[in-house]
């Protein structure tokens, strides 16, 4: 008999009708000899209710009461589930975090588990039941209830099926898994039938809408083979798990952008010791995360910095470097925030060459001008003029040929 643990996301629960749906679902599983343990978002569109309702009473909603308000909305979907489990003739209960024994940290809307009870969840299976699990919330040792940051069913799912070493964490949701590109960007973008912990998480701006990406961190900790799928088909989803010879055999597994951020260069810093950290203490004081950073050196004991902040953070940063421009002397600052970073991602770089010369061949062919580069042991990253996104992703798709199914894949 085997454990498995089924995380269905908001968009899957929406309506009395789809919670029925998902409970035939979970049930015909159930019937073929499995002891099933289902998680459950809110309603979607019900959080974000609440959050509203949070403000409107207190501008800074009181953290502890806000993780009260924004937990309830997995109580509602658990409770209708069991119920549409006992009007087909099954039995099933619905379980919150508390009453598992989910315990986290006190930090209120972005806590983490420390640890898991399985007794409770065992015992109701020992009796035949489904056990229905509140995503998203845990509690404190001192019996506040916390929530896990927007998301946090995902991780809820995955640390269940690590703490009851269950067979299979099946994610549930409204896409039929991870794709090379994102399809709305390039046409030709194809379902990835495996990918690899360290890969998704690279890959984080195309998982995040099909994935939230802490349950992966998690994942790879206590490798929990995570099975990404659609609710309303029945064909396989993308697999995420440890790396394996196919994988390594790919030097690209997908291509990825993000236009949320902006650039900052200051020209002409005097470049003596202490520079860099009157720069960016400030910024990181503000809660500012800085992405990719780049310093040139110029003659004349000068030097120039780049980097680049979240778009959202942008207006900030171009105040703060002001000031510190005046501090240290330097000559000029300018931002551009029409800026797009695109990525390619695989693990297996690591044995192949020329990858990122010829991502480079590939943007030069097209006439893009690369402004920015980082790479890490699996990402190559440049940074191009946004209006630029769209061209960049599909060349690139293309020359990697990641439209086509390898023979590898062909066989396994
Ligand atoms: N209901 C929570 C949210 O909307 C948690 C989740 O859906 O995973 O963020
Ligand atoms: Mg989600």
């Amino acid at each position: 008999m085997a454990v498995i643990v089924q995380k269905f996301g908001g968009t899957s629960v929406a309506d009395p009708d789809k919670i029925k749906a998902v409970a035939e679902r979970v049930m015909k599983v159930a019937k073929a000899g499995n002891d099933m343990v289902v998680v459950l978002s809110a309603m979607s569109g019900e959080t974000n209710k609440f959050v509203a309702l949070a403000h409107a009473m207190q501008e800074h909603p009181d953290p502890r009461e806000f993780d009260m308000l924004l937990s309830s909305g997995e109580q509602v979907t658990i409770s209708l589930f069991a119920m549409a489990v006992k009007a087909a003739g099954m039995d099933a209960i619905s379980l919150l975090g508390d009453q598992v024994k989910i315990i986290t940290d006190d930090s209120h809307t972005r806590a983490r588990i420390l640890a898991i009870d399985t007794d409770e969840i065992e015992k109701h299976h020992a009796s035949g039941k489904i056990v229905v699990v509140a995503g998203f919330q845990g509690v404190t040792s001192e019996k506040n209830i916390t929530t896990l940051g927007r998301g946090g069913s995902d991780t809820t799912a995955v640390a269940l099926a690590a703490a009851l070493k269950a067979d299979a964490c099946e994610i549930f949701t409204d896409v039929d898994g991870v794709y090379t590109t994102d399809p709305n960007m390039c046409k030709k973008a194809r379902k990835i039938d495996k990918i690899s912990y360290d890969e998704m998480l690279e890959l984080a701006s195309l998982g995040a809408k099909v994935l939230d990406i802490r349950s992966v961190s998690f994942a790879k900790r206590y490798k929990v083979p995570i099975h990404v799928r659609s609710t309303f088909t029945d064909t396989e989803g993308t697999w995420v798990v440890e790396e394996d010879e196919l994988m390594e055999s790919l030097p690209v597994s997908g291509v990825t952008y993000n236009k949320n951020e902006a650039r900052i260069t200051i020209s002409k810093v005097p470049d003596t010791p202490g520079t860099a950290s009157k720069i960016f203490t400030p910024i990181s004081d503000a809660d500012i995360v800085v992405d990719v950073i780049i310093q040139n050196t110029r003659e004349g004991g000068l030097t120039d910095m780049t980097f680049t902040v979240p778009l959202t953070d942008y207006e900030s940063a171009m105040e703060i470097v002001k000031k510190v421009c005046a501090d240290i002397g330097a000559e000029r600052f300018i931002g551009d925030p029409d800026i797009a970073k695109i990525s390619i991602v695989g693990v297996g770089m690591r044995n192949h060459s020329a990858i990122a010369s010829t991502m480079f061949q590939v943007l030069a062919n097209e006439g893009i001008n690369i402004s920015l580069i980082s790479t890490s042991e699996i990402k190559v990253s440049c940074v191009i003029a946004e209006k630029y996104t769209e061209l960049a992703v599909r060349s690139l798709h293309d020359a990697f040929e990641l439209d086509k199914t390898t023979p590898l894949e062909e066989r396994s």
